[in-house]
């Protein structure tokens, strides 16, 4: 380790020589406060920035233990600092800049939810923050002076101003650890009183605009209120019991007319599966970890899924019971959706009209009688949603303004009026009971599908003979010379899950994962053990700093794999 004049003294011989000199200041420095490591110098100012480290002693930063004693509190309180790092950094404006990304210190902070990121560590010894560094050019020469300003001012005022605790809003950061155990507590609390879902009174549900994840405005905005016949209380650490709307397992439906707040509710129920970050307005929305939402998503490719439970009788005899194609249509991929969401373990199902196949939802009365059974190959949704209720155990939270013929298979009808919520399940169910309705059932029992196994030769990382793995913002992974569409897989809330899903597909495939035997829960099951032992940084080929990542869902990754176009797999023996 150097003392950090010698990076003075390299940053001055740099000034205005090209760019590839700046390697030169590759390695490790001590500051007053601080070890710097800079693990990785761009070739240009417009490759991807340079990679730095920040070390701070624990004893130096005098966080309070209790706020990290245990994985959730850490989890949070390293968001924080992040958050913090990001803040104060955005406050002291870029430096320089001139061409590529020059001039910016960056931090891979989140957006409203709290994940376990790598971006900060917090260990025994140390306290470690993950950053970027855009190193400032004119032209395709290096500005020392404005690099030596960056990490001689900007650099340390901003790891004083979040790593240092007598520098941070100690408040923010206690409410930050709150609302993250909060949630954890009330997904204990929907477990203990079988419930699905939770929202607590008070909950701010809609969103700025289509734009924007942040909470829209009071005025507007119509706080969450409970139905009393839904209503529950759930015990929290730091709000105490904190009461609400539950729902419970079953078959769910959401009705209401158009532009009264159906989607919305829905939306703030997939994004409950994480925890939000104070004054989100979600911070008590709940929802299992094992919800899925599901949409319709013509177009996938699909390989191997068996969707007979709800496909049979294709044109030309395809097969349903291991179903493949290239181009899916609405209901064959929402099929195939729900049929893969169970198969890694999924038990709650999220449906929104908006995003759904008619045919897959619904077939009336009339339309049975003018196409008879023997030629119509989909058996709706309707139909099986109490089989996957009562021999799978899988409920369903569904959106449904457009028809009534759900009525009959809910066990609890909310009515959305004016964003708020009633319940109507008795109503409903009058009305489903008086209506002549001469509609039969077309469902019928069915098994567990079958697993499947990923074969090895199916992932092919090489893109003109070099690894290539990546993301391209939140919807896209490059995998080789394949793109992943992630456009349909809506819990996937951050870019850094997109490259840590990218990554983990390749770490499976490296660790031989993929071995033609495991299913591909089971390769699920190791990827996932290993994220738990080692941490995320396991995802990395790097030594040093790992890159951004933020922590996937399991479903998420399989959603990946199961989009990859090269996919190639074998049902297990059952
Ligand atoms: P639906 O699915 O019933 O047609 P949406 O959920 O799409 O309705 O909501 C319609 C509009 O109302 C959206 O612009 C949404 O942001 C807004 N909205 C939803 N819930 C609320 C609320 N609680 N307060 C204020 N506006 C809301
Ligand atoms: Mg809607």
């Amino acid at each position: 380790m150097l003392p950090a004049d010698r990076l003075q003294d390299k940053l001055i011989t740099l000034e205005g020589k090209g760019y590839a000199a700046g390697k030169a200041i590759a390695g490790a420095y001590r500051f007053p406060r601080f070890v710097l490591y800079i693990d990785h110098v761009q070739p240009d100012p417009f490759a991807p920035p340079s990679l730095l480290r920040v070390q701070v002693d624990v004893a130096e930063t005098q966080f309070p233990r209790d706020l990290w004693d245990t994985t959730t509190r850490r989890v949070a309180l390293e968001d924080f600092i992040v958050r913090r790092f990001r803040e104060v950094v955005r406050r002291q404006g870029r430096r320089g800049g001139g061409s590529g990304r020059g001039g910016v210190l960056m931090v891979d902070a989140g957006g409203q939810e709290i994940l376990p990121r790598t971006a900060c560590r917090l260990r025994e010894e140390y306290v470690e923050l993950r950053l970027s560094l855009g190193l400032p050019a004119e032209g395709r020469k290096i500005q020392a002076k404005q690099a030596q300003a960056i990490l001689f001012e900007d650099l340390p005022a901003a790891v004083e101003g979040s790593l240092l605790w007598a520098n941070v809003d100690g408040r923010a950061a206690r409410r930050h650890v709150e609302v993250q155990e909060d949630h954890t507590a009330l997904l204990d609390g929907l477990r203990a009183k079988g419930l699905v879902a939770f929202i607590a009174d008070g909950s701010i549900l809609p969103r700025e605009s289509g734009g924007s994840d942040l909470p829209l405005g009071t005025p507007r905005a119509v706080p969450f209120r409970s139905p009393p016949e839904l209503t529950v209380t759930l015990p929290t650490p730091h709000r105490g019991a904190v009461t609400g709307m539950g729902i419970p397992e079953g078959i769910t439906l959401i009705v209401g007319g158009g532009f009264h707040g159906k989607s919305t509710l829905l939306a703030a129920l997939t994004r409950g599966v994480y925890p939000h970050v104070p004054d989100d307005g979600r911070e008590h929305v709940a929802a299992r970890p094992d919800t899925v939402k599901i949409r319709s998503e013509d177009g996938r490719r699909i390989a191997r899924v068996d969707i007979s439970p709800f496909i049979t009788n294709l044109p030309f005899g395809q097969e349903t019971q291991a179903f493949s194609t290239e181009n899916a249509s609405g209901s064959t991929s929402q099929a195939a959706n729900i049929m893969e969401a169970l198969e890694v373990g999924a038990r709650v199902l999220l449906i929104d009209e908006d995003t759904s196949a008619t045919n897959f939802m619904i077939r009336d009365e009339a339309m049975q009688r003018l196409v008879p059974k023997a030629l119509e190959p989909i058996t709706p949704f309707l139909d099986q949603v109490r089989h996957l209720r009562d021999a799978h155990g899988v409920s369903t939270i569904l959106v449904m303004g457009g028809s009534g013929d759900y009525f009959p298979v809910a066990d609890t009808v909310i009515l959305m009026e004016n964003y708020l919520p009633r319940l109507v399940t008795e109503e409903a169910r009058r009305i489903a009971a008086e209506r002549r309705d001469g509609r039969v059932s077309e469902g019928r029992a069915f098994e567990r599908a079958r697993a499947r196994v990923p074969l090895p030769h199916g992932f092919n990382p090489y893109r003109d003979r070099r690894i290539r793995v990546d993301a391209k913002g939140l919807r896209t992974i490059v995998f080789g010379r394949e793109t992943i569409d992630l456009s349909a897989v809506e819990q996937v809330v951050d870019p850094s899950q997109t490259r840590a899903i990218g990554d983990a597909i390749f770490y499976a495939l490296e660790k031989s994962y993929f071995d033609g035997e495991r299913t591909l829960s089971q390769v699920l099951d190791a990827v996932t053990a290993d994220m738990e032992q080692h941490g995320l940084e396991v995802l990395s080929t790097y030594e040093g700093h790992p890159g951004d990542y933020a922590l996937p869902r399991r479903n998420e990754i399989a959603a990946a794999i199961n989009r990859l176009r090269t996919l190639a797999v074998r049902q297990a023996e059952s």
